[in-house]
């Protein structure tokens, strides 16, 4: 049991850059810690050299030890509906900059990847949010209901994501009722609570929840990565040819039943499979999956989307 945390991940980042350097200062209108792309460019280069050193180690045990028989994802990702109400400024599927086609998952589908996922014997961290805002789909209390009634005898643990915008007491009381972690991503400009989320905070903060649950304070006006290269206000493309482990790790299912590449494939250019017709495992083993794996263990320039991507 826990009460609600809130964290501010810039101060959390900014203390590690300053042992790094001496003074860095927050520039609100970027959303960056420092304006100067040299600084950056170095920094992502060392940033990458220490991720791709630790990407490669675990990738090669990936390769040694199970070879192409990784049995099943550690996180997926399901998105019953693909929209957001959220403007996010680095966002990709923020509301002004979505070009997917406006689509909802029907229900028995939803049902069907539950029963999927009842099948995993080991721990898979199952979370109800991709690239939306959850909460625009009414059915996600339910649904997240139904996926814990029918996942009580497995090893799986429920999470979900959400900007917070739509979250009543009901909603929150049902969500935290069911989920092992809720996000709450509080986008504004000047870092306070919004309006629901801090009506949520006052009410609760002293409650103990079985529910993990953390508040992110965020800037709506962030800079961050690139977003597979789609994201609207990343100024510094630059590509960084290391090896990233989402490939072997997470499957992402659109609210039609079809497969991304991983969660930076924002609008699904890529599909590895169709849960409508395929059970996980097959779709996690399939050819499409372990061609891509191959071609990543060799660096991410080697796939189109992710040669673009510095995630
Ligand atoms: S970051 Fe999240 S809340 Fe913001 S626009 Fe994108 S999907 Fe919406
Ligand atoms: S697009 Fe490629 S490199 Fe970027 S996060 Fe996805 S798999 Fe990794």
């Amino acid at each position: 049991m826990s009460q609600i945390k809130i964290i501010n991940p810039y101060v959390d980042r900014i203390s590690i850059y300053k042992k790094i350097f001496y003074k860095l200062k927050f520039n609100k209108l970027t959303g960056r810690y420092f304006n100067n792309d040299k600084l950056m460019s170095w920094l992502v280069l060392i940033g990458s050299n220490i991720k791709g050193y630790e990407l490669k180690k675990k990738i090669k045990k990936f390769y040694n030890k199970e070879k192409f028989n990784l049995s099943y994802p550690k996180f997926i990702e399901i998105e019953t509906i693909n929209k957001c109400n959220m403007s996010c400024s680095f966002c990709p599927t923020n509301k002004k900059n979505d070009i997917r086609k406006f689509t909802i998952m029907d229900e028995k589908l939803f049902k069907k990847i539950i029963e999927e996922i009842s099948y995993i014997d080991n721990e898979v961290l199952v979370y109800f949010h991709s690239n939306n805002e959850p909460l625009l789909d009414q059915r996600i209390p339910e649904f997240i209901q139904y996926a814990k009634e029918n996942l009580s005898n497995t090893k799986a643990i429920l999470g979900m994501s959400t900007n917070g915008t739509l979250l009543s007491e009901e909603i929150f009381l049902k969500l935290t009722q069911y989920l092992d972690i809720l996000i709450i991503n509080n986008y504004s400009e000047n870092m306070q609570l919004i309006k629901t989320v801090k009506n949520i905070y006052k009410r609760y903060r002293y409650n103990e929840f079985t529910a993990d649950i953390t508040i992110n304070l965020r800037n709506v006006k962030e800079v961050i990565k690139n977003v597979g290269g789609n994201s609207p206000n990343y100024s510094y493309n630059k590509p960084i040819n290391i090896q990233c482990l989402l490939p072997f790790e997470q499957m992402v299912i659109r609210p039609d039943g079809k497969i991304s590449l991983c969660c930076k494939d924002v609008y699904g250019q890529y599909t590895l499979g169709d849960i409508r017709y395929e059970t996980i495992s097959s779709i996690w083993n399939n050819d499409i999956y372990n061609n891509l794996r191959k071609k990543m263990r060799l660096g991410r320039n080697n796939i189109q989307l992710c040669s673009n991507c510095n995630f």
